[in-house]
């Protein structure tokens, strides 16, 4: 399977602010890049803090990009969550919609909240006792035909994903704004490295908007 994560950061490297509030970071043109990252994925994952604190619905993507890559009987990006417990909620945005949405979810969540996702229409695979299991979900899904993943956040899942060494290549974008605050989200949260830092090798810089896109590919 092929990893890719995006995610766009202020100068100081925060996802969001303090109240994990959504926050405009980038814009238009930089809003347009991330659609075709889109709809070059075979799925779009984010973790269940990013569920529960922004309700996003995930079904954007460049229709003409996609189509012009994989013809015009692709189906929409499917959506993914990463969530151990089964915490997003039913009515939850990233469950309505076409595309298919699979939950990533462990051991731990009560088979009440897996069999209430399953009826919300989603497609639960479990992986992980306590947690979910990074490496064996995303073989899972690969066998559901997904092979190309754009991972958008948050950064407890990022961070997960590095010491996992699932991540094939990143893109950043780091926006005109600084936010602040020891406990305002960052790119990578977790516990951190204290050795065995992964190794990035810078491919391209871009201008967009008001600020620059990096991307890093992970040795
Ligand atoms: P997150 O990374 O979206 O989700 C983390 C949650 O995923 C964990 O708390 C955990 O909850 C679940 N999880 C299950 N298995 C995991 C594993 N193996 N490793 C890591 N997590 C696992 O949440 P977050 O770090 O709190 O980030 C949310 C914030 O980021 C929000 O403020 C949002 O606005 C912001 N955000 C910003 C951007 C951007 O581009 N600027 C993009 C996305 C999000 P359980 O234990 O309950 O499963």
């Amino acid at each position: 399977m092929h990893v890719s994560v995006n995610a766009a950061v202020s100068v100081d490297g925060k996802l969001s602010s303090r109240r994990r509030e959504q926050i405009a970071i980038s814009g238009d043109d930089d809003f347009a890049r991330v659609d075709r990252l889109r709809a070059e994925s075979d799925a779009v994952v984010v973790g269940v803090g990013t569920v529960l604190a922004d309700d996003p619905s995930l079904v954007r993507y460049d229709e003409t990009h996609r189509t012009s890559i994989r013809g015009e009987t692709a189906p929409p990006p499917a959506r993914v969550v990463v969530d151990s417990s089964c915490r997003t909620p039913t009515d939850a945005a990233i469950l309505a919609g076409d595309p298919e949405t699979y939950v990533l979810t462990s051991d731990a969540a009560p088979e009440s909240r897996l069999t209430a996702l399953r009826d919300a229409g989603a497609t639960a695979l479990v992986a992980g006792e306590e947690r979910v299991d990074l490496t064996d979900a995303f073989a899972a899904i690969e066998t559901h035909g997904i092979e190309r993943v754009m991972v958008e956040g948050g950064g407890e899942l990022i961070f997960s994903l590095f010491e996992a060494a699932l991540v094939d290549e990143i893109t950043v974008y780091i926006g005109n704004t600084v936010i602040g605050g020891r406990d305002a989200p960052t790119l990578a949260d977790g516990d951190g490295f204290v050795e065995a830092f992964p190794e990035l090798e810078l491919t391209s810089v871009e201008r967009i908007d008001s600020g620059v896109v990096l991307a890093w590919h992970v040795s």
